[in-house]
């Protein structure tokens, strides 16, 4: 899933010129607008940015809500070039098993998620939006997620709801080509290297890579196909994975860049093609 773009274009984004560092401006915020501002504001904005992250126990050196960070940062500049409306990120989440133990992490039983969230974009679509753009930050939520869009698009005859992970934007093989991390999966896997890097992109202040020690990065069961699987427990591991003395804003500023240019280029091919159906 790389929106299209074809990977030179990714490379140059990431590493060219000036136009990287721009700032989009900033987005209008829902929780800013004013009661009487309402019918004008989600009339002139052409929709809904969701972020939808996690509060979960990312290891020792990375900060409570990680994923929340993340989503917050990308979605903020996604929702200025796109003219989306930024709905504040949804922190308490569903966290899967073998993080729900940790000390720290908040879970969200699936069932109550997938209600809560079908719940929110309710109400999103209720305001009058009609297409609402979901940004990921967080393994678990895909499962309950997935199952909210699908209700809500089931009981409005006119709206798309768009839901993306932003790290995948990001394959392994696209990672390694940069050369970033020596990591053979490129960095990926839960508190890794491209994780923590992401976050120090918007949070260096909270990252303490003092704090843990180099792991073995996830196994690749597949040979490279994704696959699901969910371990009721996680005895003996840590709460992170992979060679974290790779981390660094500035490989994070470099990755979420990418991310965020992928994530615009989809949504704009989204919204100019509104004859197109769903995942066909
Ligand atoms: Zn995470």
């Amino acid at each position: 899933m790389q929106g299209g773009l074809a990977l030179p274009a990714i490379i140059e984004a990431a590493f060219g010129h000036a136009s990287v560092a721009d700032s989009p401006g900033k987005p209008k915020r829902f929780e800013e607008v004013v009661g009487f501002e309402l019918t004008e504001v989600i009339a002139t904005h052409r929709l809904a940015v969701l972020p939808l992250g996690s509060l979960e126990f990312h290891g020792p050196h990375n900060p409570l809500g990680s994923d929340s960070i993340i989503v917050s940062g990308i979605a903020a500049r996604v929702a200025a070039r796109t003219r989306g409306l930024l709905f504040p990120a949804i922190t308490f989440t569903h966290c899967p098993a073998h993080t729900a133990n940790f000390r720290g992490t908040i879970s969200i039983r699936p069932e109550v998620m997938t209600m809560y969230f079908a719940d929110i974009l309710r109400n999103a679509l209720h305001l009058g939006f009609r297409r609402v753009f979901i940004l990921n930050g967080h393994d678990g939520n895909i499962g309950p997620g997935r199952g909210a869009v699908a209700q809500v698009a089931d009981e409005v005859k006119d709206a798309a709801l768009l839901f993306a992970s932003w790290w995948e934007f990001l394959p392994s093989e696209m990672i390694k080509s940069l050369g970033i991390f020596q990591q053979a999966n490129g960095g990926h896997g839960h508190g890794g290297p491209l994780e923590t890097s992401a976050v120090a992109a918007f949070r260096p202040d909270l990252i303490h890579l003092d704090q843990a020690r180099d792991l073995p990065p996830p196994p690749n069961l597949s040979g490279g196909a994704p696959y699901f699987l969910q371990k009721s427990s996680a005895t003996d591991w840590p709460g992170y994975s992979g060679h974290v003395s790779e981390a660094s804003a500035e490989k994070g500023r470099k990755l979420v860049q990418i991310s965020e240019d992928a994530i615009v280029k989809l949504i704009e091919n989204w919204l100019s093609h509104a004859e197109a159906p769903g995942s066909w």
